[in-house]
């Protein structure tokens, strides 16, 4: 329900004055469909004009030129620029057209008439010329802008165009009730909303284009806010959702008991918001972020055994066959010292395998699923169902995810859902991408692990490395080689994956496997198996090396063109080794030949040798991209914000975060007179479920 106030700015574009039939489609394509989205247009620059004469121009400025037309220079070879030669008291200017029709040209500049251009000046043969100028009689010389706002142009849509079509959306921006706090506009000395969208379009100085500028802050902030509070609102619905009550027991007991180590700090925590979440009555929904080694599993594995303990079944669903019999692996003695039974359900059960542990789920006989996509199909079928632990959600889809948690029972509630990740994310992503949740972070690691040892190297010391790395197999040590994948040409790639494989088989004298992501699933993964039981000493891979999965005596990861990865990406391929008790190596291979390596490559492999902490490498990775990168921004699933920069406007998206939960914990049905204005504002903007950061 959209409020009366906001109807003039969700009026189609087609309805603002100068939209032809011409214009329209271009204006959509660029902006979207409603004059809201004009309005929302960002200048990208600015133009200043300065009154100049032929003999004190100034070259790459833009100026005013009072002048009188001489004459038309026609272009005697086809492809020559047409030139009109205008005349002031001090000298020639030069008006010049690539393409164009001279008629037209002639009838607009008449011989003799006095006519004011304005354009950017150059010199060419040593004269004043401008190319493509823009004309005015000396009536209109009131309607040159001394500064202009210019906006991104696009075909068949020149900046000059946008700026007429935004002044006019501008027409239907109306006054609106202030949404924000009123001490912290007053802290921050922002304009309100309407004078901030027109100082948005008004720049006087370059300044005024940064995304500091008040104005352009107000506006990211309102975005951001808005944003915040369509997510803060999704986790109030899910909250409001009955569930099972669920707390520690026995089992959870014997569990704990059972484990060879105590937990960390980190651990301990992250178990105590789940088992809040657990017992609160309404619906869980978090994420549990930790590196690779962090000890997820152990965490898991508690509320899996709580939910036991309380009576209730619960599911563990990995994205691929491999991990989910890892978990399996891992996860059955803990349930079977915790007095647990858990079943494994995956494609490749065997008919009657799948049978018995079907009957088993649907009687409540079996209290812990642990699977792939087998487990959130219709043949499945839970007793009590009460919690879902995702691993790598991003790699679910969000109906996957739904499927499953839909297998609760309506009577008992919701299902409780705990997703884990192990790609520590910056703080801005994690609340743009996962904002619905509640983030537990595992920031400390279990003690006893052997840091990784990181070098740096070129690639032209890849026969020392190839020395050192037979070296270490023959000790017994296994090794991962990872090769590129450079989008643009797979087939390449995997030529030179191939390659390097057949190199290192003949050089090493030693089985190599080779994994990629063209193979088909099942050879791939048997290829990992391989790997993973120790039946080959070497892999060599594309980056399909599976996030989770655990080869602890693999204690060597060479990664070639390592200046062609994200700092994440090398993060977590790192993390493969140094899982087992033995000192492992990590060597980044940089650069082929000649090519040194840049300034902002060097301090990103430099980060990686300082420090093994995920979240600071995330930070780092994200900040390092600046905004020079959108396609990775949208990658990482970004929404699409219109004034607001994840990486500039990071400490406002923060504040926004905290302002959206504090608005709604106070007025969760925003019946305030501010509650009011917010609805205005979440309206504004619109965030929609099926935009990105809202699944
Ligand atoms: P993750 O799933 O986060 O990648 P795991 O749960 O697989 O990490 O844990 C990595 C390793 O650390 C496992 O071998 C696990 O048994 C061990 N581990 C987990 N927690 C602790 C702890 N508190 N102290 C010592 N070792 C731990
Ligand atoms: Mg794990």
């Amino acid at each position: 329900m959209r409020p009366e106030i906001l109807f003039p700015l969700f009026a189609e574009v087609s309805t603002l004055k100068g939209v032809g039939p011409k214009v329209l489609p271009l204006v959509q394509k660029l902006a979207g469909p409603l004059v809201r989205d004009v309005a929302f247009l960002s200048p990208a620059g600015l133009v200043v004009r300065r009154p100049m004469t032929a003999a004190d121009a100034v070259e790459g400025q833009v100026g005013i030129f009072e002048i009188s037309i001489d004459r038309l220079i026609v272009p005697s070879k086809p492809g020559a620029p047409i030139k009109v030669r205008a005349t002031d008291a001090t000298g020639f200017v030069h008006l010049i057209w690539f393409g164009g029709s001279a008629q037209h040209i002639d009838r607009l500049l008449p011989r003799g008439q006095t006519r004011l251009v304005t354009g950017k000046v150059e010199r060419f043969n040593n004269e004043v010329q401008i190319v493509h100028p823009d004309i005015f009689t000396p009536q209109q010389a009131g309607d040159i802008p001394a500064i202009e706002p210019v906006y991104p142009a696009t075909q068949g849509l020149t900046s000059r165009v946008i700026r007429k079509l935004v002044q006019a959306s501008l027409q239907h921006a109306p006054d609106l009730p202030e949404w924000q706090d009123p001490a912290w506009v007053a802290k921050t000395r922002w304009p309100g909303w309407r004078a901030a969208l027109q100082r948005l379009h008004a720049p006087e100085a370059e300044p005024d284009l940064e995304p500091d500028a008040p104005a352009r802050q107000r506006l990211a902030y309102d975005e951001l806010f808005a944003h915040q509070l369509a997510l803060a609102r999704r986790r109030r619905a899910r909250q409001i959702t009955p569930a099972p009550v669920i707390h520690p027991g026995d089992a959870s007991t014997r569990l704990l008991a059972s484990l060879p180590f105590q937990l960390t700090g980190a651990q301990d925590q992250a178990i105590a918001e789940i088992r809040r979440d657990l017992a609160s009555g309404e619906q869980m929904g978090r994420l549990l972020q930790g590196d690779v080694g962090s000890g997820k599993t152990a965490v898991a594995a508690l509320a899996l055994a709580d939910a036991a303990a309380s009576g209730f079944q619960s599911a563990l669903m990995a994205p691929t066959e491999i991990l989910a019999r890892q978990h399996f692996q891992r996860i059955a003695p803990m349930m079977e010292a915790a007095g647990v039974s858990a079943v494994l359900l995956t494609g490749r059960d065997t008919p009657a395998e799948r049978r018995t542990r079907l009957a088993a789920l649907a009687s409540g006989e079996a209290q812990v699923a642990i699977g792939t996509h087998a487990l959130f199909q219709d043949a499945v079928r839970f007793d009590r169902l009460a919690l879902a632990v995702i691993d790598e959600q991003h790699r679910f889809g969000v109906n996957e995810r739904q499927r499953l948690q839909a297998k609760g029972d309506p009577r008992t509630g919701g299902v409780h859902l705990l997703t884990m990740s192990a790609t520590p994310i910056p703080r801005t992503l994690e609340l743009t991408q996962y904002g619905e949740l509640e983030v537990s972070r595992l920031t400390e690691k279990p003690p006893g692990r052997t840091p990784v040892t990181t070098a740096v190297l070129p690639l032209a010391r890849i026969g020392e490395v190839a020395k050192r790395l037979k070296a270490a197999i023959d000790g017994g040590a296994q090794a991962y080689w990872i090769c590129p994948l450079v989008a643009e040409s797979e087939a390449s790639d995997l030529a030179a994956a191939e390659a390097r494989a057949a190199d290192l088989r003949r050089i090493l004298k030693v089985e190599v496997g080779l994994a990629h992501g063209q193979m088909p699933g099942a050879e791939r993964e048997a290829v990992m198996a391989d790997f993973a039981d120790g039946r080959i000493p070497l892999l060599v891979a594309t980056t399909v090396v599976e996030v989770g999965v655990d080869v602890p005596n693999a204690t060597i990861m060479v990664i070639e063109h390592a200046d062609r990865f994200g700092l994440a990406q090398l993060h977590q391929l790192r993390g493969r080794v140094g899982r087992g008790a033995k000192a492992s190596a990590c060597i980044l291979l940089y650069g082929g030949g000649d090519d040194g390596l840049g300034e902002t490559a060097k301090t990103r492999l430099e980060t990686l040798r300082r420090t093994e902490d995920g979240f600071e490498i995330a930070e780092e990775d994200f900040r390092l991209r600046g905004g020079g990168d959108p396609l990775g921004l949208k990658q990482s699933g970004f929404p699409a914000y219109r004034f607001a920069d994840p990486i500039r406007h990071r400490a406002l998206m923060l504040t926004a975060a905290d302002d959206a939960r504090l608005v709604l914990g106070r007025d969760p049905d925003l019946t305030s007179p501010r509650g009011e204005a917010v609805k205005v504002l979440e309206a504004l903007f619109d965030w929609r479920n099926d935009r990105p950061g809202i699944d």
